[in-house]
């Protein structure tokens, strides 16, 4: 990369870009991107041509193969910009980066100075929409969740992972079922379209809301090894050393995946734990034994309807309710099994086994959190706005980033936008360092002017993050551990909304990251409660969320919410 600044920008009302010779629906899409991202932002009009109005920007798009994977440039000057990229996806990524350094004013729009050539270091760099719970990706009308892959796309985004949750329903008829595949089929197609891969996340022994109970898996530990019960199980899991379970297991998966037939399906992953999982004495340990049952003949199933389909093993929480699991695994995978192609580990998986050998030699991949930490098992998660915890993330990263071709970091919303764009960058360019990811995206989303003074404030929220729920007289508290910050915070993001156009002072992501300034400084300053000022910014950011539905932990808490107090 390189960064040159060039002299004085200028600003062009108009702008003109040239499509690639046989531009796909891809390059095409990435025309569509730009010009939302143009008109959200000032009066500058975009349209597909060979030549500007006098006066106007040329931008060019070119298909260059000779770039790495995935890679993109940007070159030219003045007038006359030129954008190529390695593959039609590609092209995506590098008006990002072209928008990301620019400038938006009523004049018009001056583009960034950034030029160079951009190759990204890891191949997987996905996204797992968790869309549960009435949460943002099971509520928000879909246009929003559309756009929204979109600007993740801009970040450099390429997989977008679901998972549909059996046990919500009591088969594949239930109206309810349907309407949840008509929504994962719409958000696939729609990453789809945007030139993104999609991933399905199947757990091994998931089952109908309604399986035989005779046929259901154990979760109780304190035997076979199991030092305790399994976390997130929903008991209605089968047990495949039953007889005529693993066929009833199998049955119920090749509904999932007819269901889902139409949408477009690059990756499945095999998910072991939390939930599922069985701890009986002929599956001990699951993650080296009954699992295996049913892990092949699910990849061969999912490799007949996707021959090119990819298959990720994952290996989340294996060595942490019982032993043998990863070593067990390699054992299995001597040499790497046809039938997969990634393994999969969790985000607190030791790094010492990894340097030790990954089972099969597998390329890895992580499952980064990125949504609930600081505010505790109950939530809410994001329930205050935005939250950043770009330190955390880069700890976290660096500590094994070396040993992973990529990841899908777990969203519970959109809340955690931020840590969204620092892992996209992380995967993009291993030592990037967070606080440097912020500051374009704060720069971008609200304006260059503010950069210092709302990153300040981004990386001071993650210190006055961690909170805890504690109720008094009746009353609930959400009591800050580290409150120090909250006024600077709260001076720094008034002084920058003052500098903002009226624009970004009403878009999203302004709204949540200032807001969640305004109800932490009510909280430190009213001995923790919540006050009418910060009842109002929690009901702004439950309308933000679609959140009218949510379950508490990802619910804003506002007074409806604590009442219903909504379980998962
Ligand atoms: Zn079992």
């Amino acid at each position: 990369m390189s960064d040159q600044q060039n002299p004085p920008e200028k600003f062009y009302a108009s702008v003109q870009v040239r499509l690639p010779k046989a531009a796909g629906a891809v390059a095409r899409k990435s025309l569509g991107i730009f010009e939302r991202q143009i008109r959200s932002r000032c009066g500058a009009k975009v349209g597909a041509g060979e030549s500007p109005a006098a006066g106007g920007l040329l931008i060019t798009l070119d298909l260059d193969p000779t770039l790495g994977a995935e890679g993109f440039r940007i070159e030219g000057s003045g007038a006359a910009l030129r954008v190529s990229g390695e593959c039609e996806r590609a092209l995506i990524y590098g008006l990002g980066k072209l928008l990301r350094s620019s400038r938006f004013s009523p004049e018009g729009f001056a583009p960034g100075p950034w030029r160079g050539a951009s190759v990204p270091q890891k191949p997987v760099r996905g996204i797992y929409f968790a869309s549960h719970f009435h949460n943002f990706y099971q509520e928000a009308p879909l246009p929003e969740v559309f756009a929204y892959i979109e600007d993740l796309a801009l970040w450099g985004t390429n997989n977008v992972a679901v998972w549909f949750d059996m046990h919500e329903f009591k088969s594949v008829e239930d109206p309810k079922a349907a309407n949840m595949i008509a929504r994962l089929k719409a958000i696939l197609k729609a990453a789809k379209e945007t030139g993104l891969d999609t991933t399905l996340l199947c757990l091994a022994n998931e089952s109908w809301a309604d399986s035989p109970v005779e046929l259901r898996a154990d979760w109780t530990g304190g035997h076979d090894g199991y030092t305790r019960e399994l976390q997130g199980h929903y008991h209605v899991e089968l047990c495949p050393s039953k007889p005529g379970a693993l066929a009833k297991i199998l049955e119920w998966r090749q509904q999932v995946f007819k269901a889902l037939a139409s949408a477009p399906m690059d990756f499945m992953c095999i998910w072991p734990y939390d939930q599922g999982g069985c701890t009986c004495a002929q599956c001990k340990p699951w993650g080296a034994n009954g699992l295996m049952h049913i892990a092949q003949p699910m990849a061969e199933m999912f490799r007949k309807s996707n021959p090119t389909g990819k298959v990720i093993f994952s290996t989340w929480y294996f060595d942490d309710f019982t032993t043998g699991e990863w070593d067990g695994l390699k054992k299995l995978f001597l040499k790497k099994p046809d039938w997969a192609d990634y393994l999969m580990v969790g985000d607190y998986f030791g790094v010492e086994k990894m340097r030790g050998g990954v089972p099969g030699a597998l390329p890895t991949l992580s499952f980064p959190e990125i949504s609930m930490w600081g505010v505790g098992g109950w939530g809410p998660w994001g329930g205050f706005g935005a939250s950043p915890y770009p330190g955390l993330l880069e700890e976290r990263w660096h500590s094994k980033g070396a040993l992973l071709v990529g990841g899908f970091p777990y969203s519970e919303g959109i809340f955690e936008d931020m840590n969204k764009a620092v892992y996209s960058q992380f995967y993009w360019q291993a030592d990037r360092k967070a606080e440097d990811t912020l500051r374009e995206y704060v720069a971008f989303e609200f304006s260059p002017e503010v950069a210092d003074g709302v990153t300040k404030a981004a990386l001071l929220m993650e210190k006055t993050l961690t909170r805890k729920k504690e109720v008094k007289d009746g009353q609930t508290h959400f009591i800050l551990e580290n409150p120090q910050g909250v006024d600077e915070i709260k001076a720094l993001m008034e002084a920058a909304h003052q500098r903002l156009s009226p624009a970004v002072q009403k878009s999203w992501r302004w709204r949540i990251l200032y807001l969640r300034a305004i109800i932490d400084h009510e909280l430190a300053h009213h001995d923790s409660a919540l006050t009418d000022r910060a009842e109002e910014a929690l009901q702004e950011i439950t309308k933000l969320y679609h959140a009218q539905n949510a379950a508490f932990p990802v619910a804003p808490p506002t007074r409806e919410a604590i009442k219903a107090n909504r379980q998962l």
